[in-house]
């Protein structure tokens, strides 16, 4: 038999291929969130998942070793490619979002990097909005180029005759954040899609402010779902992480994307003489397929057992979490909106913004535990809140159970051009909050010190 997989892949069949079809099979989101990907009796009747720290596992036989190895019979190998620990994450986000399969790695730019290389890859372009996160922007505007991978970017993501201008024979993907990030500008994702299947394009949707609990992309359109997990859905700011989930319906075939349907080695059968492409071995399963057997494999950015467990047990009180963020969230929104020396406040959530008709389509459970305001005076009073603050902790991050607050034009978009954060409206006047789980009226008062005491 031939042995194109390497020894060291796992397979790979790597039983992370949850065909639900429907977002939760037949559960409840929460009842998912605790359940879904798991079986006790598969894991020594563990009540939890537990943390598989080997980096290889017995091939027990020859034969079975040949098995694995050529993709043949499921099971794992070695951990950089797939981890018992990894694969009931991969399994229960898969689930949470709606897709076929998922891949979970080491951070969220490994999983937006892997998304968008994976489906550009071979000189492809892809159309996206300039309000993302900072290190996304920069992959695009000056990295991505080197490997011959363009970025059109678009003003207004949810101007289609904007976007529809941009589309060229070689764009392969469109990417965009569901919930901006600071401004939680809200994506239109349905005529997008609409727009971008017609032109045989992948939607690429970055879904890690809302989390599948406030918003799945897949059932509106998308094709690619990519999450940084180390936000709201780890939730307790302890693990970093990614993940990718496909959704399985996008035609990789369709002739805008040759790396799915060139032969190659690494799927084919060579002492068998057959020759596979990844969409002839896999079909719909052809794009989550080469993200693990080309890019995790290659680039081993691969996510720890242990992280993966750390984001279990946050996984398990998300909805509870998030929904308790976003009351808070919108509570904080209300103070500021009244507050003195606040400029304006940053949140669709408020419910009468230009965007609450998209709020009430997409979010009915509201947007999500972020928001941002602008201060009057100069970025001397952004230091004294900062500084000012109590409660708040001053990291760059989102979604923990703690409250965060960061000055995203020097930290987290400081790599964004200036036209484009202006653009965003990330001035130098901006802060950003990340709601957590203490009492709204004591973060309220923490803030309310603050920026009385910087005037
Ligand atoms: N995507 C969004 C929307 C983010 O906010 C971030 C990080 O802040 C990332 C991706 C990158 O995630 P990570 O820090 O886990 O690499």
């Amino acid at each position: 038999m031939s042995n194109n997989f390497d020894k060291d892949q796992a397979t790979t069949e790597c039983n992370n291929t949850s065909s639900t079809g429907s977002p939760y099979r037949d559960q409840s989101f929460a009842t998912a969130a605790v359940h879904a990907g798991y079986e006790q009796l598969d894991h020594g009747d563990a009540a939890m998942t537990p943390i598989y720290a080997s980096a290889a596992f017995n091939m027990e036989s020859a034969v079975r070793g040949d098995l694995l190895a050529a993709g043949e019979t499921s099971g794992f190998s070695y951990s950089r490619v797939a981890n018992p620990t990894v694969a009931v994450l991969e399994q229960r986000l898969a689930a949470l979002e709606g897709g076929i399969g998922a891949v979970a790695v080491a951070s969220g730019m490994a999983a937006v990097s892997f998304a968008l290389l994976c489906a550009a890859e071979g000189g492809g372009r892809i159309i996206s909005p300039t309000n993302l996160y900072g290190a996304s922007v920069d992959a695009m505007e000056s990295f991505f180029p080197q490997f011959g991978i363009h970025t059109d970017f678009v003003n207004n993501i949810n101007d289609l005759d904007e976007v529809a201008a941009k589309i060229r024979p070689d764009t392969r993907a469109i990417f965009a954040e569901s919930v901006a990030n600071p401004s939680t500008d809200i994506l239109d994702i349905e005529p997008l899609a609409e727009l971008a299947h017609r032109h045989g394009i992948a939607l690429i949707i970055d879904n890690t402010v809302p989390t599948p609990y406030l918003f799945r992309p897949i059932e509106f359109g998308a094709d690619i779902v990519v999450h940084s997990t180390t936000k709201g859905i780890t939730g307790h700011g302890n693990a970093i992480g990614g993940v990718i989930i496909d959704a399985g319906r996008f035609d990789w075939t369709n002739g805008r994307f040759p790396q799915f349907t060139t032969p190659e080695l690494v799927v084919s059968d060579e002492r068998a003489g057959i020759e596979h492409s990844f969409a002839s071995r896999f079909g719909r399963e052809a794009f989550i397929r080469r993200v693990r057997i080309k890019y995790l494999r290659t680039f081993g950015a691969v996510a720890s057992p242990f992280n993966a467990y750390l984001t279990l047990i946050g996984l398990e009180t998300l909805p509870e979490r998030v929904s308790r963020q976003v009351k808070s969230a919108t509570a904080v929104a209300e103070y500021l909106r009244h507050a003195p020396h606040v400029a304006k406040v940053n949140y669709s959530g408020l419910g009468d913004t230009a965007q609450s008709d998209l709020v009430d389509k997409y979010y009915p459970r509201g947007v999500g535990q972020i928001l941002s305001f602008v201060l009057e005076g100069t970025e001397d009073n952004v230091h004294s809140v900062i500084d000012g603050v109590k409660l708040f902790s001053y990291v760059p991050n989102i979604g923990d159970a703690r409250s965060l607050i960061v000055d995203p034009a020097r930290i987290t978009h400081r790599e964004v051009p200036e036209e484009y954060r202006i653009r965003g409206g990330v001035s130098d006047q901006l802060i950003r909050l990340s709601i957590g789980l203490e009492e709204p009226e004591d973060l309220i008062a923490d803030l309310d010190q603050a920026i009385r005491r910087a005037y």
